[in-house]
């Protein structure tokens, strides 16, 4: 019998497949990533033997304590809550990726502590779309300026942009906020920046995120549930 989780990562693909084609973009143009903030180890493990590999988490603890128990799983792990600046030894250290990057300091301070053996770290800047003050992330008109210092860090690799948009049920509404990531987006591409990455869209606003260049989805209720 097929588990909730298995079912739920099918449908999902196919419904990016489906929304994929339909805006003519390459069938392989977008990418998962599985939300696993507040599911558990088991429900990791589940969606891990169904094909999933890639795995996002946004508290640095509850993230490591996960890493250990599953670390005989080949799991890449994407960071995407905020950065506190006392946590970016360990996020450097732990993760293969990192979302939320918003700040030059707290990027020097994880090319600083990102071990030299490993390959560079992934990273994409948080760029904040909506305009709320309550978001994390640097104004539309500074992501040039902000690439240019990162690329300049060698122990990171600059991979694309990031964002949360506000929160919104009308369609129209949440793609004119992912059109202002994708015009940064192929801002960098027009500046010579070789970024290859659109993080955008979750659960509920995902066919508007593929609609406007997602490379990348977030989603996790849509994989696993609830959250505890
Ligand atoms: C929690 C979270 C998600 C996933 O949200 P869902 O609505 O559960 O799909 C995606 N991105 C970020 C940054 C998150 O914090």
């Amino acid at each position: 019998m097929q588990t909730t989780i298995e079912n739920n990562l099918s449908q999902l693909h196919q419904q990016i497949a489906t929304i994929t084609q339909q805006y003519g973009r390459p069938v392989d143009a977008v990418k998962l990533l599985a939300v696993s903030k507040g599911q558990s180890i088991e429900k990791i493990q589940t969606a891990y033997a169904a094909g999933q590999h890639a795995f996002g988490e946004n508290y640095v603890q509850e993230a490591v304590t996960k890493m250990q128990a599953l670390a005989d799983l080949a799991i890449e792990w994407h960071y995407i809550g905020h950065i506190q600046s006392n946590k970016t030894a360990q996020i450097a250290s732990h993760f293969a990726w990192v979302h939320t990057v918003c700040s030059i300091p707290i990027a020097q301070r994880l090319h600083k502590q990102h071990p030299a053996t490993l390959p560079p770290l992934n990273v994409c800047i948080q760029v904040n779309v909506s305009g709320e003050a309550s978001k994390d992330g640097i104004a539309p008109a500074n992501v040039l300026d902000y690439a240019q210092a990162i690329s300049a860090l060698p122990r990171l690799r600059l991979r694309g942009l990031m964002t949360i948009p506000s929160l919104t049920h009308d369609e129209a509404l949440q793609r004119q906020q992912f059109h202002i990531l994708r015009l940064a987006y192929e801002a960098l591409q027009q500046a010579g920046i070789p970024v290859d990455t659109l993080s955008m869209g979750m659960s509920a606003d995902f066919a508007a995120a593929i609609a406007e260049g997602a490379t990348l989805l977030r989603i996790g209720t849509g994989i696993f549930g609830s959250r505890s």
